[in-house]
């Protein structure tokens, strides 16, 4: 019997480019309020855009108990080839690492809570509920992606109610202007526009394409 040296497929891990460290005060520093913390993800936002290392999306999982940073995310779609890696993924995921539960919400974890500079998508809002996290804040509404040509897909009409209805508190429009003109900047930069099913471009005259995945 041989052992397999080389698996046959590789493996995946979701990951952070390395100017997000800097970008972020010392462990322990406090984010008293919601907009001090989408402050910090809309600038994680617009780094993204200027490193060139994803698409124009932040978002952090914070520690309700202590207000404190429990991991950040960004949008890493095209370096990482993964459609998966929107920010509030890659938050999610790497607070599940920090926290080393599968589930944010289990026993003896501190209330956490998802920011997000732009309302979840369609695969983001899924995976809020199975997170664990108890509480969601967004900045830009799901119009202003798509008018920045990006498509949050699916979504029931009354996801916040639902959301609610599982016990997930839900509060948009936190710095909404703000965390729009980052992804104005981006549609006025032609930065790329990372196209689910066969589309994609850039962002700088042309009509919206559909399929273009959005967070
Ligand atoms: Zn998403």
């Amino acid at each position: 019997m041989s052992t397999q040296q080389h698996p046959r497929f590789p493996s995946y891990e979701f990951s952070l480019p390395p100017w997000v460290e800097d970008c972020l005060p010392g462990p322990g520093h406090t984010f008293a309020t919601v907009e001090e913390r989408m402050d910090l993800v809309i600038r994680l936002a617009h780094i993204n855009c200027e490193r060139q290392t994803g698409g124009p999306f932040g978002a952090a999982i914070f520690n309700l108990e202590s207000s404190t940073l429990v991991a950040p995310g960004v949008n890493t779609v095209i370096p990482s080839r993964c459609s998966l890696a929107h920010a509030e993924m890659v938050a999610l995921a790497l607070a599940q690492q920090v926290s080393r539960n599968h589930d944010l919400g289990g026993p003896g974890m501190p209330r956490m809570q998802l920011v997000t500079s732009t309302e979840p998508c369609a695969m983001c809002l899924g995976a809020v509920p199975w997170s664990g996290v108890r509480s969601l804040v967004c900045g830009a509404r799901e119009e202003d992606a798509r008018d920045a040509g990006f498509d949050e897909g699916d979504k029931p009409a009354h996801w916040t109610s639902a959301l609610e209805a599982r016990g997930i508190d839900v509060l948009r429009d936190v710095k909404r202007k703000e965390a729009n003109n980052v992804l104005r900047a981006y549609l006025g930069s032609g930065g790329d526009l990372y196209n689910g099913g066969g589309g994609s471009g850039r962002a700088v005259g042309r009509t919206v394409p559909p399929g273009c995945g959005s967070g």
